[in-house]
């Protein structure tokens, strides 16, 4: 697909949310409660410099650029193709395929590259992942030299836009049949879906932290009453232990001891823990849980695809269940057997 022209309208459609304060603007947040947010220096711990540079760019872009607009655009159902160059500005497209224009990150900086997109806006990672992480990862693994040249290089700079097809109308979950024939590409994208639910929870949790502290209710911050801080705390923990799972996966890739059931785990616990942190931030929002403005709602819907695609938490979960009991069962047994016959 050919991306339209570029048109501005961070400026004329910014929505006013919270209260009429401007809209989302969380590094202003960031600055005046660092020592607050406990997560991130153990984030930080886990990146060189470069990765970290990487991450806080992609930050920068989504704040300025994306989280002004998203909710209207979300609220529309509607896409903004105008924000796809400033995603090639990036320069992250193709992650960490090496020569064709791409950028040859490493696997970590795209990691956290696509949880900062996904921490704004889980629609725009989607739209990332599909495009760098499954098509173009997918073409550098398996596409022919005269493919990888044709298309690489446009796509890398979001000139073009891509799209991958592993399931049909009539064929879901059962498109595991045809994984055995794609296990590196699908391995890796399941992780990199995983980032996308990470990156969506920091997102909310910085969120219900700001709000906690600046609403009042009964004379006194909603931070004060203690079941507020029981429900904001576990928030806080699932984010640290998922981004912890997501770093180790990785780390297991790169040492080459990623099995698919590793990745499926990953896939499915992280996606559980994710429904469950939002599911909290939206309690603790209470009427404005329920509205896009104020991001939690607008990430309690964009979670339930991830929870989804690149195979349901289910069929996930069977995926490890089949490594560490050697019993695959995915078929209901009374057809196996019949089947055997
Ligand atoms: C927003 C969105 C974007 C998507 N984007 C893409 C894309 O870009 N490319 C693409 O190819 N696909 C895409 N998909 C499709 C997605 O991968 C499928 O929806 C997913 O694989 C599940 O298939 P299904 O919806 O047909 O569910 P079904 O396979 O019909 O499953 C229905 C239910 O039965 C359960 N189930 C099915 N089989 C078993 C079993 N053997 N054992 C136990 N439980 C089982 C499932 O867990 C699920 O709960 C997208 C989906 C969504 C929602």
């Amino acid at each position: 697909m050919t991306v339209p022209p570029y048109q501005d309208d961070v400026k004329n459609n910014q929505r006013t949310n919270y209260f009429n304060s401007p809209a989302l603007d969380v590094s202003v947040v960031f600055r005046k409660q660092r020592r607050l947010l406990l997560f991130l220096p153990a984030i930080d711990d886990l990146l060189t410099p470069e990765e970290q540079a990487i991450r806080l760019r992609v930050r920068e872009c989504m704040e300025k650029d994306v989280a002004p607009i998203m909710a209207e655009y979300w609220d529309k159902a509607e896409f903004p193709f105008q924000i796809i160059p400033k995603l090639g500005a990036l320069r992250i497209a193709g992650e960490t395929i090496k020569g064709y224009g791409c950028p040859g990150l490493s696997i970590m900086a795209n990691a956290f590259a696509t949880a900062e997109i996904a921490r704004v806006d889980a629609s725009c990672s989607a739209f990332f992942l599909v495009h760098s992480s499954l098509a173009m990862l997918t073409s550098a693994l398996c596409g022919s030299e005269a493919q990888k040249q044709k298309y690489l290089p446009s796509l890398a700079e979001f000139k073009t836009v891509a799209c991958w097809g592993l399931t049909e109308p009539d064929y879901g979950s059962v498109a595991s049949a045809l994984r055995a024939t794609a296990t590196k590409v699908l391995a890796v994208s399941r992780v990199m879906v995983a980032w996308q639910p990470i990156g969506l929870c920091m997102g909310v949790y910085d969120m219900c932290h700001r709000y906690l502290k600046e609403r009042k209710q009964f004379g006194a911050p909603l931070a004060a009453f203690q079941i507020n801080q029981e429900k904001l705390v576990p928030m806080l923990g699932n984010v640290q232990a998922m981004v912890l799972i997501g770093w180790r996966l990785w780390k297991l890739y790169e040492a080459g001891k990623m099995t698919p059931g590793y990745a499926s785990m990953g896939k499915s616990w992280i996606t559980l823990r994710a429904r469950e942190t939002v599911a909290l931030g939206r309690e603790l929002l209470s009427g404005n849980g329920i509205l896009s403005e104020f991001l939690v709602a607008k990430a309690f819907g964009d979670l339930e695809p991830i929870y989804t695609f690149e195979g349901t938490y289910d069929i996930n979960a069977l995926v490890t269940g089949r490594e560490v009991t050697g019993i695959a069962s995915f078929r209901p047994a009374a057809l196996t057997q019949r089947s055997c016959l």
